[in-house]
């Protein structure tokens, strides 16, 4: 295998390898702590958390660190508005943060560092860029030279003297700049404000450098993968670059990655990509109200049908049809299930059907994401397969049904190994189908517990072979919206 992956730096696909043999050290910027998480975040925390599990699975050991920016301008107004201390409402975010994650299956990340607590790692990377001649101080406040280092702009691709002009049209410049592109590593803090004792006065950190520190803590100087949202390339990302370059004199990441936006439409007709999902815009839906109405799973695929470098539409059409997308491969799984729970049969004959097929799989699996960890193309892959599974459990010659628990053994296997990279499919199938029709239930009026009333009503027609009484209760419930489906002695069911 040999894995491929996109470096914004380069702008290429570059072949993957580590600066460790066997270890990836990995940095993905975090949320900032003064709300709760929207649908744009979910993107970017179940991106790199497939990225990490499939760099796992490749057998590398993953030290993968994300931050929390537990102290910036947003958390201490809103510390302000709420009477609470920024700490406080930071703790709050971050417990709600872990919740989303949680419910999204983003697994837990090897370290998770916070600002606050690195106070003395970022002020000694501030005088290491002030001793290096990159930084300067005016009036207890740190800026960093952009004209003193070569290179400044070569991620974001921008010239400096665009961005001189640039910032010069901006309302206000801070007339202390030596260049308007300069930007703040140490800010003189306000009365009132979260403050810290500095060689420079009282005050906090400027939002950059708190990266550069984190990063250089937990994985060293240098390190291997370096991701967050497009919007980060210029100026966080480019202003890491700077800052790490000065400190250590060698760039942080030998690849960076970027994620692209999730675009909401303006209106359901809107034939455009949309625009940004983001806070600002005001255009976002929480990660918590949309899993009201879909199942983690559904946004999970929803997430994952597109590449993470493309832009991606949130609309109800794309989770109505993840959700369906999900609802179809927990019913073949729930059948599977009950085949492999009853065991063998006597007559069973211990041979896998296709198996060529379970080998296509996981071959083109692999493929996609080693190919820029393309996960749509990888979930596609998985097609053939489930679609053959599906109907080789309805299927009723004596040959398939022979061989079935033992294809359906050598299926779980494989599609095991594969959910556990994309953090979908890897349920109990019956919780995640009960979970998707407690959504749908919301919407029409017929409960769970008269569902399964009406089903043990036909079970008992069915007995006592009053197939008119018990095909009547069937178009009942088909007329409520409920679908009944009859597999291996058992009623499962669903809302269409
Ligand atoms: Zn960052």
């Amino acid at each position: 295998m040999a894995l491929r992956v996109y470096d914004t730096l380069s702008q290429r696909k570059q072949l993957f390898e580590p600066l460790v043999p066997g270890k990836v050290g990995m940095y993905v910027c975090g949320v900032t702590v003064y709300d709760r998480c929207h649908i744009g975040h979910a993107r970017v925390y179940v991106a790199f958390d497939t990225i990490a599990r499939y760099l796992g699975r490749m057998g590398y050991e993953v030290t993968y660190v994300r931050n929390f920016t537990d102290v910036d301008d947003k958390i201490i107004k809103r510390a302000l508005e709420e009477g609470v201390d920024s700490r406080e409402l930071a703790d709050r975010y971050i417990a709600s943060f872990h919740d989303d994650m949680a419910a999204l299956k983003v697994a837990p990340v090897q370290r998770e560092p916070r600002v606050t607590d690195h106070i003395d790692d970022i002020i000694g990377v501030i005088e290491r860029i002030i001793d290096s001649g990159h930084g300067y101080v005016v009036d207890g406040e740190v800026f960093f030279d952009v004209e003193s280092l070569e290179g400044y702009g070569q991620l974001s691709k921008r010239k400096l003297d665009e961005m001189q002009a640039g910032a010069s049209d901006r309302v206000s410049v801070d007339e202390r700049k030596r260049n308007p592109a300069d930007f703040v590593l140490w800010k003189a803090s306000k009365p009132g404000e979260p403050h810290w004792d500095s060689p420079w006065g009282q005050g906090r950190p400027g939002w950059h450098i708190e990266c550069s520190a984190m990063a250089g803590r937990h994985l060293g100087g240098t390190f291997d993968i370096h991701g967050g949202g497009k919007d980060l390339i210029f100026p966080h990302h480019e202003n890491e670059i700077a800052q790490s370059t000065a400190a250590h004199g060698q760039p942080p990441a030998r690849y960076w990655l970027h994620n692209g936006f999730v675009n909401v439409k303006k209106s359901e007709e809107d034939s455009d990509q949309g625009e940004k999902m983001s806070k600002s815009l005001g255009n976002f839906f929480t990660i918590g109200d949309v899993l009201e109405h879909y199942h983690p799973e559904a946004v999970r695929l929803f997430l994952l049908t597109t590449h993470y470098r493309s832009p991606i539409v949130y609309s109800t059409e794309n989770l109505e049809d993840a959700t369906r997308r999900v609802e179809y491969v927990y019913e073949t799984l729930a059948k599977m299930d009950l085949v492999l729970d009853a065991g063998p049969s006597q007559a069973a004959i211990d041979e896998v059907l296709r198996p060529d097929l379970f080998e296509e799989t996981l071959r083109g699996f692999n493929e996609a994401m080693d190919d820029d960890f393309n996960t749509a193309r990888a979930i596609g892959e998985l097609s053939d397969l489930i679609s053959f599974l599906n109907q080789l459990a309805d299927a009723k010659d004596k040959a398939s049904k022979k061989r079935r628990h033992a294809t359906f053994a050598r299926a779980r296997e494989v599609l095991d190994e594969l959910a556990a990279v994309l953090g979908i499919f890897d349920s109990p199938p019956r919780e995640v189908l009960q979970g998707i029709r407690a959504r749908k239930l919301k919407k029409i009026s017929i409960s769970a517990e008269e569902v399964e009333r009406q089903i043990a009503a036909r079970d008992e027609a069915r007995k006592a072979r009053d197939f008119a009484t018990a095909d009547a209760i069937r178009a009942k419930l088909a007329a409520e919206g409920v679908v009944l489906m009859d597999s291996a002695g058992e009623t499962l069911w669903k809302i269409a």
